[in-house]
C-alpha cells in the first residue's frame, strides 16, 4: 500500500501519520523530520535547508525530490509506506508520479486532512516539542508535567523554530499558493479522499480508517 498525507502545517498530519503506518504496517516518509534531522546533525543538506525551513519557505524542489528517491530506494519500503509532508508542489507530484510509475509501485490513495484556519493557528503557535525524543506537547492543551522538561525522557522541550508567529504565517501563505493545488491534482486522479481533521487524534483516525475501508470495498483503489 503506498499512501500520501496531505493537509495544512498544524492539521495534525504528523500524529496521523504515526497511527495509520503503526497500524497498517508502513514505513512512515517526513520530509520535514527528514530536514529537522539533517539540521540537527549539521550535513550540507541541513545547512542549506536550515535557512528556508526558519523562514517558513519551501526547500527548493530538486533538493527534496532528490532526497525523496533515495528513501524510496531503501528496504523498508517494500512494505508499503505513507508520504507525509510530501509532495508539496505541483512539480514533486509529478516526479513522485513518474518515480513511482517506474518502481510500478503506484499510489493507493491520498488522505487530504483539513481544519479551519483558526484551529490550524493556535495549534501551530502552543506546539511545544521535545528536542530529544521528538514528543509533541501543547502550551494551553497538553503542557508537560514539569514546565520545559519531556515526560516521556526528560529532554528539553521548547518550540520548533518555525512556529513562530511569522514563520507560521508564511508557512500558510506558502501552503495556499503552492500546495493547495494538490487536491485538485489528485482529485482528478481519483486519488482524493477528504478527511475532517477538526476531531481528537482518535476521531480522526478512525475516520480515516473507515474510508480507506470504504474505498477498498467499492475496488476504487483497483481501478488506478
Ligand atoms: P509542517 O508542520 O509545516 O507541515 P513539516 O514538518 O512537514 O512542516 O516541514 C517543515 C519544513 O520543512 C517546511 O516548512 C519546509 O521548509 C520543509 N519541507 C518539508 N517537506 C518539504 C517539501 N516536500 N518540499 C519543500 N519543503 C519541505
Ligand atoms: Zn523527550
Amino acid at each position: 500500500m503506498q499512501l500520501i498525507l496531505l493537509g495544512p502545517p498544524g492539521v495534525g498530519k504528523g500524529t496521523q501519520a504515526e497511527k495509520i503506518s503503526g497500524e497498517m504496517g508502513l514505513a512512515h516518509i517526513s520530509t520535514g523530520d527528514m530536514f529537522r534531522e539533517a539540521v540537527s546533525t549539521g550535513t550540507e543538506l541541513g545547512k542549506t535547508a536550515r535557512e528556508y525551513m526558519a523562514a517558513g519557505k519551501l526547500v527548493p524542489d530538486s533538493i527534496v525530490i532528490g532526497m525523496v528517491e533515495e528513501r524510496l530506494d531503501r528496504p523498508d519500503t517494500q512494505r508499503g509506506f505513507l508520504l507525509d509532508g510530501f509532495p508539496r508542489t505541483i512539480a514533486q507530484a509529478e516526479s513522485l508520479q513518474a518515480l513511482l510509475a517506474r518502481m510500478g509501485r503506484p499510489v493507493n490513495a491520498v488522505i487530504d486532512l483539513s481544519a479551519d484556519e483558526d484551529l490550524i493557528i493556535a495549534r501551530l503557535s502552543g506546539r511545544r516539542v521535545c528536542a530529544s525524543c521528538g514528543a509533541t506537547y501543547h502550551a494551553v492543551n497538553k503542557p508537560p508535567k514539569q514546565d520545559g522538561v519531556c515526560d516521556a525522557c526528560g529532554g528539553e522541550v521548547r518550540q520548533r523554530e518555525d512556529d513562530r508567529e511569522e514563520a507560521i504565517r508564511e508557512r500558510l501563505a506558502e501552503y495556499a499558493a503552492k500546495t493547495s493545488a494538490l487536491t485538485d491534482f489528485y482529485a482528478g486522479l481519483g486519488l482524493l479522499v477528504p478527511i475532517d481533521a477538526t476531531g481528537s487524534p482518535e476521531q480522526v483516525f478512525g475516520d480515516v480508517v473507515s474510508a480507506l475501508e470504504a474505498r477498498a470495498a467499492s475496488g476504487t483503489s483497483e481501478v488506478r
